[in-house]
């Protein structure tokens, strides 16, 4: 079967379109071929009649007879046929491809014919290009469902189009009976009712009925994911047998800073995380756990709480965190606790100065420095530790396996414990598939004393009840947020937007001073106007997203979103949770066009509804789909081939469960049963590439 699937697929297609298969469409191999699934199949099923045709853009299939061909030089260039069936006649007509059809049809036999219908305004009907079988042709009309496969242009051009590539799928289906080996065990196929990997090869590609159809997509579904569990549970695995990691069991530092300088007492779900944290830092295996918790659920503290653990055992631990401001953010609240219990930390970003950095880099090498919060500036090459014990990752779910991997080598001697810490909430699908291999903590309350944020969406007209609103609240001593659109595509207008957002904002609100931060200034800038809004010296900050994960001002009670339609739902559920960070009520305020599409309506919608992280998370899922949602289109993970991880939910929960229990059964898939497992699993880890981004 290796041999079978890794054949040229020239060998099937010949030389000139095998190539034009690989370079249009990446395939490659049979096994490319065969896994080049129709995106959709049309039904062919009902059959119309001429005189009972209506005008709706639908495609129809008709059955008649061709009475007159005629070929028109006049104008442009066609072949009209005309074409009659028991209540009527129509003409279809050709533009391209003349003498071929000329050749192909003939008068008075049979066929069926499948296009689109126009009305022309003299009561005339017509079809342009329709597709044409003979009703004797038993190579049309094996099924009813018609297979459509993805094209290109220049395919179609190489006679290359559907037909054709619907002709060598059976070409290679033929071939494929005995000769490919099936891939799950009998035992699965049986408890879970599946057909064999032959029969539901042929069924996605051919079937013959709607049921045939949907248990070759379920078996075929289930194998996708099922490998990729496998694979993910396998790293698992692996990774905690070989990566011993470094026991931090003395608690006393933790003790001191939890009994006499927590500033607050935790949440069930921050105590839940730490106890799960402690547990693995203590096991001797090396930990790997996401820890999920909407915006404001306090995960800082939690990951504080943790470095502690490890400091507290000699080691050191690092935050990166995705932007300077938020990194500044975090080292400034630890530097508070860290001069409480005389430890010492630095600060490392892009921006860094030269011989800041030289100092920095050297005492982290030597050991001085106990906690390093950062940037990406942190994975450079030249920054080295005496001994990195434990690293936390902030608000970054594209950080993948192979970028984890690196962190690895930051310790030669072990692997430091990873945490990572996202506050969008991830969709179990979409965890299981890109962090399958990682523990999950997930903290789902907010502290006591929160009230829910108050979320409302206006039109431009109520600009007015807006201001006036804001100033209520500045009255009561509040801040606000005022944030614009910024996005790459057009961000000089964007820019020219939030400038003259700001104009008419210190035009409305003379007497209070506002600040404005914007990603074209540099971070020293930024800072600056960060701080001064902290500090309550700004009341109002426009800006644009560049505060969108992470920042903390609880005094900011209003989050004013500009232009809302144009953000995607995630990213203002992410605006909306920079205020509601007090005790006081809080509110955000959504403006938008008035003309609104209906997802960008729903997802305003959706703001008004509801303040649930998780719940926004799965309608976010289903809006984008999850190559958009994660940022990870090019990514291993999701390259899927027939599985959707926004629809497939519960055959991704089995073929997780099952892949469990195989690992911890049978982890080498010795037993004879799982043979062909074994036989796929190894195939797949040879197929260069096939899993290079989860392994
Ligand atoms: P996120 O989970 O979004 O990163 P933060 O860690 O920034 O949230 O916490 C948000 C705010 O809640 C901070 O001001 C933090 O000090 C506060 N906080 C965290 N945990 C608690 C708690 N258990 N009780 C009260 N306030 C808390
Ligand atoms: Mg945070």
């Amino acid at each position: 079967m290796d041999n079978f699937f890794s054949r040229d697929i020239t060998l099937l297609a010949g030389l000139d379109k095998g190539q034009l298969l690989k370079d249009e469409l990446g395939i490659h191999t049979y096994e490319d071929l065969l896994k080049h699934y129709p995106f959709r199949y049309e039904d062919r099923s009902t059959q119309s009649t001429i005189a009972s045709l209506t005008p709706t853009p639908a495609s129809v299939q008709l059955q008649g007879y061709i009475r007159k061909l005629q070929k028109l030089d006049k104008g442009k260039k066609r072949l009209v046929a005309l074409f009659e069936d028991n209540t009527g006649q129509l003409n279809l007509i050709w533009f391209h491809s003349i003498s071929w059809i000329m050749k192909k049809i003939k008068a008075n036999v049979l066929y069926y014919v499948w296009g689109k219908p126009i009305f022309l305004p003299n009561g005339q009907k017509q079809i342009i290009h329709p597709e044409i079988n003979s009703v004797i042709d038993k190579s049309y009309k094996t099924s009813n469902l018609l297979p459509l496969y993805h094209s290109t242009e220049k395919l179609k051009i190489n006679q290359l189009g559907n037909k054709k590539i619907a002709f060598l799928q059976k070409k290679l289906l033929i071939q494929l009976n005995g000769v490919i080996e099936e891939t799950l065990p009998g035992y699965l196929l049986t408890r879970y009712r599946l057909p064999s990997s032959v029969e539901a090869f042929i069924h996605i590609h051919f079937p013959t009925n709607q049921t045939l159809l949907k248990q070759a997509q379920r078996r075929l579904k289930f194998e996708e994911l099922f490998f990729i569990q496998l694979k993910l549970l396998k790293v698992r695995q692996v990774r905690s047998e070989k990566e011993k990691g470094k026991i931090f069991n003395d608690l006393s530092l933790f003790n001191l800073f939890y009994h006499n300088h927590l500033p607050f007492s935790l949440t069930n779900g921050q105590k839940e995380t730490i106890r799960a944290i402690y547990r693995d830092l203590s096991s001797g295996k090396q930990m790997n756990r996401l820890l999920q918790g909407d915006v404001g659920s306090g995960k800082t503290i939690v990951a504080f709480l943790a470095m502690l653990m490890a400091i507290g055992n000699g080691a050191q631990v690092a935050i990166m965190a995705p932007t300077e401001i938020l990194a500044k953010q975090h080292f400034e609240r630890f530097y508070l606790f860290s001069q409480q219990l005389n430890l010492h930390i630095a600060l490392l970003t892009g921006s860094t100065k030269k011989k800041e950095r030289e100092h920095i880099l050297y005492r982290l090498k030597v050991g001085i420095l106990h906690i390093i919060v950062g940037t990406h500036a942190l994975l450079s090459d030249d920054v080295s530790f005496h001994e990195l014990g434990f690293f936390v990752i902030d608000e970054q779910h594209r950080f993948g396996v192979a970028q984890r991997a690196g962190l690895l080598k930051k310790n030669q001697i072990y692997a430091p414990h990873i945490l990572i810490m996202t506050a969008t909430p991830i969709p179990r699908t979409l965890a299981m598939t890109f962090y399958g291999d990682l523990d999950l903590s997930t903290i789902y309350e907010l502290p006591s004393g929160r009230q829910p944020v108050k979320t409302q969406h206006f039109y431009e007209n109520f600009r007015l009840k807006v201001f006036q609103f804001i100033r209520e609240q500045l009255l009561l001593g509040r801040q606000i947020y005022i944030v614009y659109p910024l996005i790459e595509a057009s961000a000089s207008l964007d820019y020219n937007n939030l400038m003259a957002g700001y104009e008419s904002i210190t035009r409305a609100f003379p007497d209070i001073p506002i600040g404005m931060i914007h990603g074209k200034m540099d971070s020293v800038a930024k800072d600056i106007e960060m701080k001064r809004f902290e500090k309550n010296e700004t009341r109002i900050l426009v800006t644009t997203t560049v505060i969108e994960v992470g920042v903390n001002i609880p005094n900011a009670t209003v989050m004013v979103i500009e232009s809302a339609e144009r953000f995607g739902l995630s990213q203002l559920h992410q605006l909306r949770g920079r205020v509601g960070r007090g005790s006081e009520q809080s509110y955000c305020i959504l403006m938008t066009d008035y003309r609104l599409n209906k997802t960008s309506k729903e997802r305003i919608e959706t703001m008004v509804k509801t303040s649930n992280g998780f719940e926004i998370a799965e309608l976010d899922l289903k809006l984008r789909g999850p190559g958009d949602l994660m940022g990870l289109q090019q990514s291993g993970a999701l390259n899927l081939k027939i599985a959707d991880l926004s629809k497939d939910a519960a055959i991704l929960e089995v073929a997780r469960d099952v892949a469990k229990a195989i690992i911890e059964q049978d982890p080498d898939f010795q037993h004879p049963v799982n043979l062909p497992i074994y036989r796929e699993y190894t195939r797949l880890l040879a197929v260069a590439g096939y899993w290079n981004k989860i392994g």
